[in-house]
């Protein structure tokens, strides 16, 4: 039986910033004990200064020597029964003749390989207790193509069938596996990314439009883990009004 309503234990991955660190405030304030990880372990101490059910931890998902850490502190510390696999990002715009394989390469390794590893490591601690959830954030990128975004739409791609699969193979045991895919969110990090720190390039993308927020991200995140335990939200796919598809959006005056 998973265990719903509040007071779990629940990890979430990149919560330094953007939808993770958002996503930990709406979790900590719908009442649950939040594991917030990342690998800037100051900005995860300043969220517990501000919430008393959050403990921070330090963590690189690309790391089997951190996670299997993570695991046998939670193991010691109450076991786990909930995830939110958050870290991820893009790099770069190239077309796929222009693709850089360094990039592609730390593109799969964080969202495909870290979510593959933090989601194998946690699965018993949730089959253990009473059982418990595993969300994916991925994006509309996981759901269409775009030009120049083939690295990254091939990865999210990726953690969408990671978790379609993972559905299928473990049907009938108390662990729900939730998708959270959203379209273009104003986070402060992300484009930077993305364009290498070009900040110009980034602001470009949220100008001329109502992007999300991560709150209203992190709002679903906490719709979809306190529904009741029978309930299963697959897949919410969530866009700003104005954007119909990654590269289709109406913007004003830009
Ligand atoms: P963000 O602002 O760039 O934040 C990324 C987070 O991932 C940070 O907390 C970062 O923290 C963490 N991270 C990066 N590398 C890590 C590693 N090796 N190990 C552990 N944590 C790591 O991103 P966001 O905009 O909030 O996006 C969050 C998720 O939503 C990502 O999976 C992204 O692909 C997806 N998404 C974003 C958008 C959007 O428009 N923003 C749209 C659709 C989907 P540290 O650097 O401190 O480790």
């Amino acid at each position: 039986m998973v265990t719903t309503g509040t007071d779990r234990r629940i990890l979430v991955t990149g919560a330094s910033t953007g939808i993770g660190e958002k996503t930990v405030r709406r979790l900590a304030e719908q009442g649950h004990r939040v594991v917030a990880s990342a690998r800037r372990k100051e900005r995860l101490d300043a969220l517990a200064e501000a919430y008393s059910n959050v403990e921070p931890y330090r963590l690189d998902i690309t790391s089997d020597e951190e996670v299997t850490a993570l695991v046998d502190h939670l193991k010691a510390t109450g076991g786990l029964d909930g995830v939110v696999n958050n870290a991820g990002g893009a790099l770069g715009l190239d077309k796929v003749e222009d693709g850089d394989l360094d990039g592609w390469r730390w593109m799969y390794e964080l969202n495909v390989l870290g979510t593959l590893r933090v989601t194998q490591a946690v699965l018993p601690l949730l089959r253990d207790g009473d059982g418990g959830d595993i969300v994916v954030v991925t994006s509309t990128a996981a759901h269409e193509p775009y030009e120049g975004g083939a690295g990254y739409t091939g990865v999210k791609h990726a953690e969408r069938m990671l978790s379609t699969t993972l559905r299928r193979e473990i049907v009938g045991e108390p662990v729900r596996i939730i998708e959270i895919a959203p379209g273009n969110v104003a986070t402060e990090e992300f484009s930077l990314t993305r364009f290498s720190g070009d900040a110009e390039l980034a602001k470009k993308v949220y100008e001329g439009y109502q992007p999300l927020h991560g709150e209203d991200i992190a709002e679903a995140i906490g719709w979809a883990l306190d529904r009741p335990e029978h309930v299963n939200v697959d897949l919410m796919i969530i866009r700003p009004r104005d954007q119909a598809h990654s590269t289709k959006i109406a913007k004003k005056g830009v």
